[in-house]
């Protein structure tokens, strides 16, 4: 296989897919060398098959809002691959949803899943309805006729969806209580439910807590302690507030957060206290960051993404796809920063990414930093499965040794030398080995 001439193929199929494409490119160059020692692999054409989706869902969302007009959305389900397991990915609500985004989601997905070491599949979906400004009756209607339509290609065994951008515990619950509804079951076939329906504890934290606790372990491999160390955040939803929780309770400063408005600095980072009203504001009132700035005075720089804005140790982009470019990882090194942990989805772009490797820092890509919270869902599966709950400490301790052993995966695989491990070779190697191994062994389907 040659990673050029399969992205030639792919460019030529799918033009008007440039994430997907994104995504794919960065998996095929790095696992080219490898994939290449199996001749087998490209016998029953591996490659080809691992990159398209088992299937792809998109329909129409009719809904009615509150002055009674009838709005109508798209909306997907990209079921990638369960060679591993059920497919499992979350949902997300924005307005620049579309298929090349969810493709790309999904296919990122199905190696994240693999590495988490659970049995899940990959998987996306979502909808072009953005949640922001809507009232919650609006909510409610659009979840509900959103899984009206979905629900039949989900179950407990077959594909069981969970949160992502602009959907968190209201949106889950109102999805699974319509799916509970038409299905007529209590399945767990929704992760990130409420707690007094099935939902696992330490799931809300889970992937901001998870990227800490993989942090530790790169930091741990040139010895650097977090304590004291200038954070810079992107985002303020469930990722980005959770890995600022963590990271205050470890002794590092968080000195920025952002929202699609703009970016606050805080050059002393975070008190416990500010961080609660940024909760509050995020998840109670629905507001701005902005707001954060009328309320304890501090630079906000609207239109603003953080990493330009000062010089940090280390960044935690938390928001979104390609949110921190080729000029943002320059200043980020020129201000000496040294390691770059992604709570988000492919949120560097390849000049990015290749600048971070090339300087040889400490660089995470999102499907290992980020998987704890898939990995956190897998269990909440399991307590579904069990009906069990586990304690938040058992689930905690679990989520520490998930990251740990994806942090084993990617030295095993990315080691370059005694000094470097290429995360991103490590992870999308680890992730491919165990799919492809698993698709082999069951047949051209
Ligand atoms: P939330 O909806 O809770 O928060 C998203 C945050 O990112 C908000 O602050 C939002 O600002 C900001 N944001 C979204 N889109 C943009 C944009 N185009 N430009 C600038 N800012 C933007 O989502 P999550 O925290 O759940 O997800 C964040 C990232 O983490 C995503 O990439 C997601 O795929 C990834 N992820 C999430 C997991 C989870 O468990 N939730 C698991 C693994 C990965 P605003 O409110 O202004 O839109």
């Amino acid at each position: 296989m040659k990673a050029s001439e399969v992205m030639a193929d792919l460019r030529s199929r799918f033009p008007a897919e440039p994430e997907y494409l994104q995504a794919v490119e960065e998996v095929l160059n790095s696992i080219e060398d490898v994939y290449n020692e199996y001749p087998e692999f490209e016998r029953w054409n591996l490659v080809e098959r691992l990159c398209l989706p088992d299937r792809i869902l998109s329909f129409r969302v009719s809904w009615v809002d509150d002055q009674g007009r009838v709005r109508n959305n798209m909306g997907y389900r990209i079921q990638h691959s369960n060679a591993i397991g059920p497919y499992k990915g979350g949902i997300r609500f924005h307005a620049s949803v579309n298929q090349s985004i969810l493709k790309f989601l999904a296919f990122e997905q199905t190696f994240k899943n693999a590495l988490t070491t659970l049995a899940m599949g990959g998987a996306k979906g979502g909808s072009d309805f953005s949640p922001r400004g809507k009232s919650d009756m609006e909510i409610m209607r659009f979840c509900q006729a959103f899984i009206a339509e979905l629900w039949r290609q989900l179950g407990p065994d077959t594909d069981v969806p969970a949160g992502d951008i602009g959907v968190g515990a209201r949106e889950v619950g109102y999805m699974f209580g319509m799916y509970k509804k038409m299905a007529r079951e209590f399945s767990g076939t929704f992760t990130g439910k409420g707690l007094d329906f099935g939902g696992s504890l330490i799931r809300p934290e889970a992937t901001g807590y998870g990227n800490v606790y993989f942090l530790q372990q790169m930091l741990a491999t040139r010895g650097i302690d977090i304590k004291g160390k200038r954070v810079a955040i992107s985002g303020s939803g469930n990722v980005a507030t959770y890995t600022a929780q963590k990271l205050l309770q470890l002794g590092a400063k968080v000195v920025t957060m952002s929202d699609s408005g703009g970016t606050i600095y805080v050059p002393d980072g975070l008190t416990d206290e500010q961080l609660d009203y940024i909760f509050e504001l995020k998840n109670l009132y629905r507001g701005r960051i902005s707001e954060f700035a009328d309320r304890y005075p501090c630079e906000y720089h609207p239109g603003k993404r953080p990493w330009q804005l000062a010089s940090f140790d280390i960044a935690m982009p938390s928001a979104t796809q390609n949110e921190l470019d080729g000029d943002d990882a320059r200043a980020l090194l020129q201000g000496g920063c040294f390691a770059v942990s992604e709570g988000a989805n492919m949120p560097s772009t390849p000049e990015a990414v290749k600048a971070f490797i090339d300087a040889r820092i400490l660089y995470a890509p999102g499907k290992a930093a980020n998987a704890g919270g898939v990995s956190v869902s897998g269990l909440e599966m399991a307590q579904n499965a069990q009906k069990l709950t586990w304690t938040a400490q058992e689930v905690d301790d679990y989520l520490r040794r998930i990251m740990a052993d994806i942090h084993a995966q990617c030295e095993r695989y990315g080691r370059v030398d005694s000094s470097y491990i290429n995360y991103v070779k490590g992870a999308n190697t680890a992730g491919f080995m165990k799919v492809a191994r698993a698709m082999m062994a069951q047949g051209i389907l």
